[in-house]
């Protein structure tokens, strides 16, 4: 039985062009993402008991998974919720509105220190992750997470994430992920980041 199935982009595999290539799009979403969804899918398919489970509630749920299975459901359990969560955090042209412009200068001081911030985080991490911005009770801080772990885990509510694997930006920006992370400022759907910060709040 397969429960988890690939998300639709939300919006055409050229929408994000120049910041990030069609090429790259097509392959991240159509290749990667469905095979994290497969891979779980197989992990599960002998434990109909998780079935009912959104992929957020398992990731939430690790500990309770069986040993043989939880560092598939952990790795590709976490690439799909990860990837669900990050696509339609992408869109060009989306201005930084309130209430998180507002919580980002509280926290950050400036828009542009929390660039800075960022930028060195998702610049510096070894090996393969994400950077996040995490809502910590509507304190805003910034954090990163090896492979497809998610600070959701760590009782943290992420509201914006970049993909910092080499798939989601060789085919571009080759070894330059620092020119990848100053493209995607360009490509922050703040309204999506809204939405996920005004529902950390309750
Ligand atoms: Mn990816």
């Amino acid at each position: 039985m397969t429960t988890h199935s690939l998300p639709d982009l939300p919006y055409a595999c050229d929408a994000l062009e120049p910041f990030i290539d069609a090429q790259t799009m097509t392959i991240h979403h159509t290749k990667h993402h469905q095979t994290y969804v497969d891979k779980l899918n197989q992990a599960l398919s002998n434990f109909p008991e998780f079935n009912g489970l959104a992929v957020d509630q398992l990731m939430m749920r690790l500990a309770d998974i069986p040993e043989s299975i939880r560092t598939a459901v952990r790795n590709h359990g976490g690439g799909h919720a990860n990837h669900s969560f990050f696509w339609p955090l992408l869109k060009r042209d989306v201005p930084l509105k309130n209430p998180v412009k507002a919580a980002i200068e509280n926290s950050f001081r400036t828009y542009e220190q929390f660039e800075h911030q960022f930028s060195e985080a998702a610049s510096t991490l070894f090996g393969s992750g994400w950077a996040w911005l995490v809502s910590d009770d509507g304190a805003l801080r910034i954090t990163t997470t090896p492979n497809q772990d998610n600070p959701l885990t760590q009782g943290l509510t992420p509201i914006l994430g970049i993909d910092l694997w080499e798939h989601a930006y060789y085919l571009k920006y080759q070894n330059r992920r620092p020119d990848y992370v100053r493209a995607f400022f360009n490509v922050i759907n703040w309204e999506k980041v809204n939405e996920h910060y005004e529902r950390s709040m309750g």
